[in-house]
């Protein structure tokens, strides 16, 4: 059993398919043990995307992340890391496989529906930037 962190960013929650979403992780055997909506701020979103800092696309990313409502969640389930970034499909909705949330959803590389974790240390360090211990089922 693994726990991944999980966004539904604004673009996915502006058009109404949060419970889309929410659908194809219960389907794939990804149980939502922790979840809550917010609105991030500036300091939050150059905090959690730091490692992009200096990039092309970080201003636009940033901008992005905090033009509205996003949903965060941790999922937990057999492979999760994996699993959910199979469900999430390629970065570049373009390249992304046929059935994947963002080949259906995404609008564009950067307003691209949802993120996932690539690895557990970004996992624990993503669920802790967002969650307490005491908020995870
Ligand atoms: P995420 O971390 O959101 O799941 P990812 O791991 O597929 O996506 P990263 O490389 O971590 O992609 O980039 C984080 C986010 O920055 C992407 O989801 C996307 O919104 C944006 N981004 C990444 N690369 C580009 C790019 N070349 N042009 C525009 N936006 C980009």
């Amino acid at each position: 059993i693994e726990r991944t962190f999980s966004i539904i960013k604004p673009d996915a929650v502006a058009k109404n398919i949060i419970g889309e979403i929410y659908h194809r992780f219960e389907c794939a055997g990804l149980h939502i043990i922790a979840a809550k909506m917010l609105h991030l701020s500036q300091e939050q979103a150059a905090g959690f995307y730091a490692e992009h800092k200096g990039k092309p696309f970080y201003d636009n990313l940033l901008k992005f992340m905090t033009s509205g409502p996003i949903v965060v969640q941790v999922l937990e389930g057999q492979d999760a890391i994996r699993r959910h970034r199979e469900l999430l499909g390629s970065t570049d909705p373009e390249k992304a496989q046929a059935g994947t949330i963002r080949a259906d959803h995404a609008i564009s590389v950067t307003q691209n529906a949802v993120h996932g974790s690539d690895s557990a240390e970004s996992a624990a360090r993503e669920i802790e930037f967002f969650f307490t211990e005491d908020e995870i089922c």
